[in-house]
């Protein structure tokens, strides 16, 4: 059997930027240190931050006098007011390209045009950015949806970093027809991208494709839905020790990708699986 994994699986840069910056926070005073929300979409890097005395809160009130780290994913623009209010020192490990996003809704919702921002509304991300803005944007998900969009003369359309190429021209079509002049910022991520093409290419060529990451992680679960058009034996899995073997049996060429938060310890553990028990 042969094993191929994929090239730029696993931590992007703006997840390790975000680890990083957690872990030189933690003191050995054993103070709590709190993140806004998950710090990623992985509940074994999330228990082992536990066990450091990292918390994660959903509401910043909780925070209050304390340490709060902001996750990739970034946060609206007045929970930092609320965080100065409440005494709370931030680390900010916003991911820079999801910042670029931020600031292109602030700019351009100040100068008067339609914030559109293509994602999963109730992202975190999505919401954030809605922050920048007012919270005055059009999220769109699918096209379906959009009947409901008032013609606007103009509009700024930005992209969550995970979405899929396919789904930004599909939608992009859709909007010209919305409005006189639309002003497109692809913020689609460049590391989500290559890891997108990188995994289809795989899911082309192999009899299996397995896809690690967080079941609530929504790059991880985009990465699958990829892999399954190309390849019907596609799984997704969390662990090693999920890892259906009967599956594999008639299998030549296997495939291995994970999602932007699933630590290259993981990662190897699944290929080790593998190769202990069917090579
Ligand atoms: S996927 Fe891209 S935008 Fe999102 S955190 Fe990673 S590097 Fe940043």
């Amino acid at each position: 059997m042969n094993i191929y994994v994929a090239q730029n699986s696993g931590f992007c840069f703006g997840v390790k930027r975000a680890l990083k910056k957690t872990f030189d926070a933690i003191t050995e005073e054993e103070n709590v240190i709190f993140t806004f929300g998950p710090l990623i979409h992985n509940d074994q890097v999330i228990n082992r931050l536990k066990d450091l005395n990292v918390k994660s809160v959903e509401n910043i009130e909780e925070a209050k006098d304390s340490t709060l780290i902001i996750r990739s994913h970034g946060i609206p623009l007045d929970i930092y007011d609320k965080a100065k209010e409440l005494n709370i020192e931030i680390i900010d490990a916003t991911c820079p390209f999801v910042r670029r996003v931020q600031e292109i809704a602030r700019e351009y919702y100040n100068k008067s045009y339609q914030i559109v921002i293509i994602g999963n509304p109730k992202h975190p991300e999505v919401i954030g950015i809605n922050g920048w803005c007012h919270n005055s944007a059009y999220i769109v998900e699918k096209v379906s949806r959009m009947e409901e969009f008032p013609f606007t003369e103009k509009m700024c359309v930005v992209a969550q970093t995970t979405i899929t190429l396919e789904k930004w021209n599909t939608i992009i079509k859709e909007l010209n027809k919305k409005t006189n002049e639309l002003r497109e910022f692809n913020t689609i991520c460049l590391a989500t991208k290559q890891r997108q093409e990188v995994s289809a290419d795989i899911a082309k060529k192999v009899d299996a494709m397995v896809v690690i990451g967080g079941y609530h992680s929504s790059n991880t679960q985009k990465l699958f839905r990829i892999c399954k058009k190309y390849c019907e034996k596609s799984l997704h899995i969390e662990t090693a020790d999920e890892l259906p073997l009967e599956i594999f049996k008639e299998c030549k060429d296997v495939g291995i990708t994970a999602g932007a938060s699933t630590p290259a310890w993981i990662i190897k553990e699944v290929v080790k699986r593998i190769e202990r028990e069917l090579l």
